[in-house]
């Protein structure tokens, strides 16, 4: 009997050891004759009453097999073999009820009264204790050398069962995983054909295949049998490819379709040799064959698409291209053939360059070469020469067709004929630059003949309203009222008349003046025209100026004129009873300056602010007006290469900018 080493204890964790156990999975399994006989042996060879094969978990003893005991398991506290594992080899208790360690053992001190026991360790290779095969007695007794021995021996065959159970296990799980992989590959089986009985003898998914009766695969089959599967037209291919491999020994390899019981067609990869005795004559031909069929199915696909695109890509009328990634063109569509006359082996790769225009050759592969290098696509206008020796306008493009990485695939590009559409465009843009210089010299006539009328106008107007006032003087007294009203009348209308022919004089004046711009100080002029401008002054009206205008370039003349109008209208266009109040200011910034004129007038709303500034627009009757003062401003300040714009509201007032060039 051993004796537990207590200072070193086991040199297993009962971790490891439950794990080990797990590993087997052994408890818990129905009764097997295997382990019931070895249980049998133990108990006739060590003449004992009681024996078992016990497995000890983390809080019982579990019997695989037991004899004398009547029993599964117990509390794993009873166990006298929670001890026995802690030894090596085995564990002898000549007498449990002298034992302090089991004296009180309720299997001991009661029912069924146990006193010998001896139990040999049931090991796993790496010295795992799992439990024991154990014999136990109702007397106290000696336990022999050769009982011993055979209890040992026991205990390892008990191993021995388990570890072949394992490994059974572990056999199937890897040959279910095999199955699955190679299903997953397609594969399909094995044949072998025994050519001097004429039996085809093959795995039952190769049988399935050819549609043949399970029982070929233990019965065999006749090739003729086999063959019947085959899809009659690849029928002749096959039957020859087999009969040469016969002749000459070489290696078959044959990819044709299986007409299936349903109807339905599979392809496979058929490879196989045919083997000869020593006398030279074929005596056997085994084989392996893969499922082919999805691959055959996207190759079908993949040809069925490609031919699409060729099609697609010869019924149009432009020209068509394809590169590989580094810019060897490989397809040109027929247009190319016909437009340059040669056949595609002349142009192919970088053969296109010579039907390029001199003129336009450098900057295409500069944008050429950058698309390749950036894989962006391509662009350029340039001229293509013809078989004739015409060069013609196109527009080509192309587009990088790239994976799912991101890495190009393939170029595809288009060149339209652009020349008809080119040549159109000049001569329309030809004809409008004509036109518009025609038109822009009768405006200028037309301008300088209405300045030269209104201007003309105006001395016949001026003695007219000259008349009308002398008459008024000397002879009002003399004139009834209502000659005095028509007097009052002719003096009002030829008034405004002026005014209008005043107005359309600067608008005239306006349109004709020069472009020189020069260093303005819009301070001093604001100032220069509210002195100038009595209406502009006086007690009923409020102008300030926010801090010092600054200087502009500027066409003095046209900005007098612009600032005028617009403070002219700011005090004109207030609610009755209102008195105007009126905010000059300037904001600058990036080299410009935006001049603001803001008041506290009637406002606009917003649909209007374009219309007002053409020529004769007027929203308001009420006040008078000629619908010219904002026109001359637009005018002005599109001569000083400025802009005009506002900011209102119906009824807050309105806030007029123009946008000029910092001096
Ligand atoms: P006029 O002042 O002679 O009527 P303008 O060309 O100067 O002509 O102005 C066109 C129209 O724009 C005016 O009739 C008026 O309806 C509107 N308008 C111009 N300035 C203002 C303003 N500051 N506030 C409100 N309405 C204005």
């Amino acid at each position: 009997m051993s004796v537990e080493d207590k200072t070193l204890g086991p040199a297993w964790t009962e971790e490891e050891r439950l794990n080990a156990l797990d590993r087997y999975q052994i408890l818990g399994t129905p009764q097997e004759k295997e382990f019931e006989d070895i249980a049998r042996m133990a108990a006739q060879i060590c003449r004992a009453p009681v024996s078992a094969i016990n497995f000890l978990t983390a809080d019982k003893q579990w019997f695989k097999a037991e004899v004398g005991l009547g029993l599964r398991e117990t509390p794993r506290d009873v166990a006298i073999c929670s001890h026995a594992i802690l030894q090596k080899d085995l564990f002898i208790v000549p007498d449990a009820s002298q034992d302090p360690r089991f004296q009180n053992n309720p299997l001991v001190a009661g029912d069924p009264h146990l006193r010998f026991y001896a139990g040999a360790l049931l090991e796993t290779p790496d010295g795992l204790p799992l439990g024991t095969m154990c014999v136990l007695d109702y007397e106290p007794r000696v336990f022999t050398e050769e009982e011993s021995f055979a209890l040992k021996m026991l205990a390892r065959q008990v191993m021995t069962q388990l570890d072949l159970r394992r490994a059974l296990r572990e056999k199937e799980r890897s040959e279910e995983r095999l199955t699955l992989a190679l299903e997953s590959s397609g594969f399909v089986g094995t044949w072998d054909w025994d050519m001097t009985n004429d039996r085809v003898f093959a795995d039952p998914r190769f049988v399935a295949i050819f549609g043949g009766e399970p029982e070929w695969v233990t019965s065999g089959s006749t090739i003729s049998e086999y063959i019947k599967a085959i899809h009659p037209d690849d029928l002749e291919r096959v039957t020859a490819s087999i009969k040469l491999a016969r002749k000459t020994g070489e290696f078959f390899q044959e990819e044709y379709r299986l007409v299936q019981k349903d109807g339905s067609i599979r392809w496979i990869d058929a490879r196989g040799r045919c083997q000869r005795d020593e006398a030279g004559r074929a005596i056997r031909f085994p084989g392996v064959a893969v499922d082919i069929t999805d691959r055959k199915r996207s190759e079908q696909q993949a040809r069925e698409l490609a031919d699409r695109l060729h099609f697609m890509a010869e019924s149009m009328p432009q020209k068509i291209f394809t590169a590989r990634p580094d810019g060897d063109v490989d397809y040109f569509n027929s247009r190319w053939m016909e437009f340059t006359g040669l056949p595609f082996e002349s142009i192919r790769d970088w053969g296109w360059k010579q039907f390029i225009h001199p003129d336009d050759i450098e900057e295409n592969m500069r944008r050429w070469k950058e698309a390749l290098e950036n894989n962006t696509p391509y662009e350029n206008e340039h001229r293509f020469r013809r078989h004739d020796g015409v060069y013609r306008w196109h527009l080509s493009r192309a587009q990088p067709m790239c994976n799912e990485e991101g890495e190009v695939l393939m170029w595809i590009g288009t060149n339209t004929d652009i020349d008809d559409q080119r040549r159109s465009n000049e001569n329309l843009e030809k004809i409008v630059a004509e036109r518009t210089s025609r038109l822009q010299a009768s405006i200028a006539e037309l301008e300088s003949f209405s300045y030269s009328i209104s201007h003309d106008m105006r001395a016949p107007l001026r003695s007219m309203m000259g008349f009308a006032e002398l008459l008024k003087a000397d002879y009002g007294g003399q004139l009834d009222e209502t000659a005095n009203h028509y007097l009052d009348r002719i003096r009002t209308a030829s008034g405004r008349m002026d005014e209008l022919i005043q107005d359309v004089l600067s608008f005239s004046q306006v349109s004709r003046l020069g472009l020189t711009l020069e260093p303005v100080n819009v301070d001093r002029l604001v100032r220069e025209i509210l002195e100038s401008y009595p209406h502009l002054q006086g007690p009923d009206v409020e102008i300030v100026i926010e801090e010092e205008l600054p200087c502009v370039m500027a066409h003095e003349a046209a900005l007098t004129q612009c600032v005028s109008n617009l403070l002219g209208n700011a005090i004109k266009f207030v609610a009755p009873g209102i008195k105007p109040r009126v905010t000059v200011r300037a904001e600058k910034g990036k080299g410009r300056v935006k001049l603001w004129v803001e008041d506290n007038g009637i406002g606009i709303a917003s649909h209007e602010y374009e219309k007002i500034f053409d020529i004769f627009h007027r929203l308001d009757r009420q006040h008078d007006g000629t619908g010219i003062g904002l026109a001359i401003v637009k005018k002005a300040a599109e001569k000083m290469g400025s802009t005009v714009g506002l900011e209102s509201e119906v009824g807050r007032g309105s806030s007029f900018w123009l946008d000029l060039q910092q001096a």
